[in-house]
């Protein structure tokens, strides 16, 4: 039987992500935490049809399907890392609050651990997919009535007694930058000049930002890549703070006055996160901090997105035989405004992550085509058989 551990496209990394140990010998095999290697097989591919609409050259663009992951987003990368750790810690019980990817993938790698998960969702905010998976794999799922994902995370650190899963657990992120190693692999380790995120609670552009810093540190790169991290224009934490208040990491001494006038303006107006893009309708993103650091080390760039350029961009990929949900598809609408604006290059490579499943969310999905007004929009024919012939044109 092979060594899953060198199938895992986590942990054939492993030596970069030294927590347990330094991976020589065989003691990391009773350690490490992985879905039978299925985690990370994925690499970066052209698409034509995305390329064309974001006004890119084809083969210099590359888009990562994350969604090929075991429960079908990039947060496998990290719960196989976090559960790791978590197993090292002697945890029996784990948590996590959701919008329903973490919940999915916590649920999955716990059982496959035999150690229990708990899990805190909004209400009414998930996903129909990324419910049915929770579920299924057996993780207690507690819906928190009138909360949002914000509150949700807000009650989760308090919980005393559990092992926590969300991506302010830094052992997350250490899986998580193995998005970035595999992008650079298929790469010829060839640095881009952007590689763009979705960002949400911003732990994965933290996590790419950290992996692109070592590999400099260490001369596997010469060239730092510009992170560029898109919000959806309904949860824009990111965007305003760095783009309108001019918040930086400064050399570690951020600015709490400007985050604090912005959550109090929130909460004076009573704004909530709204957007179609469920998995980054946040406001209050947890990782911030580590985000503006990753931004200050790459150079990198912050932008926002509508509901409509997202699902727009959604149908592009979906186009290509490829498929994601809303949040992913920020990526692709992201790239596409940058290039508008000249802030990136048309000559420039690329690498866009897609970050979940297209099955994800099949109703965001179905009502974008179901609606002709929509550009892009596939929109399904009523006919009776005897008009078939008529519709069809035969
Ligand atoms: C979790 C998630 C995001 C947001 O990632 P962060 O690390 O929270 O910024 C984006 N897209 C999908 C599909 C996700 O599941």
């Amino acid at each position: 039987m092979g060594n899953i551990f060198d199938e895992s496209g986590v942990w054939r990394f492993r030596e970069l992500l030294p927590f347990f140990g330094d991976g020589s010998g065989t003691d990391y095999r009773d350690i490490l935490v992985s879905l039978d290697g299925a985690e990370g097989k994925t690499k970066p591919v052209h698409m034509r049809f995305v390329a064309e609409y974001v006004g890119l050259e084809p083969d210099k663009l590359s888009i990562q399907s994350e969604g090929a992951n075991p429960t079908n987003s990039f947060k496998d990368n990290g719960v196989a890392s976090g559960t790791t750790h978590a197993k090292m810690v002697g945890t029996n019980i784990v948590v996590c609050a959701s919008t329903g990817n973490t919940s999915s993938s916590v649920a999955a790698y716990a059982a496959n651990e035999g150690i229990r998960a708990v899990v805190l969702i909004g209400d009414g905010k998930i996903a129909a997919g990324k419910l049915a998976q929770t579920i299924e794999y057996g993780a207690k799922v507690i819906q928190l009535q009138g909360c949002d994902f914000d509150d949700a995370m807000k009650a989760v650190v308090k919980l005393p007694g559990m092992y926590l899963l969300n991506s302010l657990n830094p052992f997350r992120l250490e899986g998580q930058k193995t998005i970035v190693y595999r992008a650079l692999e298929g790469l010829d380790w060839q640095p881009p000049d952007f590689i763009v995120y979705p960002g949400g609670n911003l732990g994965n552009c933290s996590a790419a930002g950290k992996a692109l810093v070592e590999l400099h540190e260490l001369g596997l790169i010469k060239k730092m890549p510009r992170l560029v991290v898109v919000n959806a224009a309904g949860a824009n934490t990111l965007d305003v703070l760095v783009n309108e208040k001019g918040l930086s990491w400064n050399g570690g001494n951020v600015d709490r006055a400007t985050i604090q006038n912005h959550y109090e303006y929130l909460e004076r107006e009573g704004i909530k996160a709204k957007t179609k893009a469920s998995a980054i309708e946040i406001l209050r993103p947890v990782n911030l901090d580590k985000a503006l650091r990753a931004l200050e080390a790459t150079d990198g760039i912050v932008t926002s997105v509508t509901d409509q350029e997202m699902m727009d961009a959604k149908a592009i990929i979906g186009r290509n035989g490829f498929g994601c949900e809303p949040a992913s598809a920020a990526t692709v609408a992201g790239i596409k405004k940058l290039v508008a604006k000249g802030s990136i290059d048309r000559e420039a490579t690329v690498v866009g992550i897609l970050t979940g499943h297209q099955l994800k969310d099949p109703d965001a999905t179905v009502a974008y085509h179901r609606d002709p007004r929509n550009q892009f929009a596939n929109t399904p024919i009523l006919s009776t058989v005897d008009n078939l012939a008529d519709v069809l044109r035969l």
